[in-house]
């Protein structure tokens, strides 16, 4: 019947889960707590946390679709300079509105309220990643967390 069906589809129906990075400026600098607080505070689900200081290499492998450009040495340099946290986080939309709380990569162009607009200081030096799209979220998650490690 309908209802059946209806029920059926909500059980497969899975909200959508982006990844999340506190960079190692926002790490060095005491804004672990500040970012989580951001996240938390606009009803996005933390379902998976660590703590981890990657190798240039690793770093070079989550940052591979930016391995042309001409700030890939210098993003990955900082990448791999201290301890990161990453997170996936779970919700309604999850992907844009992670990003739409970063703001803008330049935080001189992020509105007012974000997170890099109230803390980064730099365009590279800039406290959080958040995956762009679907595929890059499934990627990036799955660079940093198996399947017993995202709690749902
Ligand atoms: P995001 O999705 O907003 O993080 O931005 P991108 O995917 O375009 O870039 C990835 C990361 O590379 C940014 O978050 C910055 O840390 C760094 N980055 C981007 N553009 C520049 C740039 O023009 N110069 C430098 N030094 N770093 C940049």
């Amino acid at each position: 019947t309908r209802k059946e069906s209806s029920a059926a589809s909500d059980v497969y129906k899975r909200q959508e889960r982006t990844l999340s990075i506190i960079k190692p400026d926002g790490v060095s600098r005491g804004l672990i707590g500040d970012v989580i607080k951001h996240i938390e505070g606009r009803g996005l689900k933390i379902v998976a946390m660590k703590m981890l200081h990657l190798t240039q290499a690793q770093a070079r492998g989550f940052y591979a679709v930016h391995r042309e450009r001409p700030f890939f040495e210098g993003l990955t340099t900082f990448m791999s300079s201290g301890p990161a946290v990453v997170m996936v986080l779970e919700g309604d939309n999850a992907i844009a509105r992670w990003r739409e709380l970063m703001g803008a990569t330049d935080y001189r162009k992020a509105a007012e309220g974000t997170i890099r607009r109230e803390f980064a200081t730099d365009i590279e030096k800039n406290v959080v990643h958040g995956s762009d799209a679907p595929e890059t979220a499934a990627f990036e998650i799955g660079y940093f967390f198996n399947r017993f490690e995202i709690l749902a």
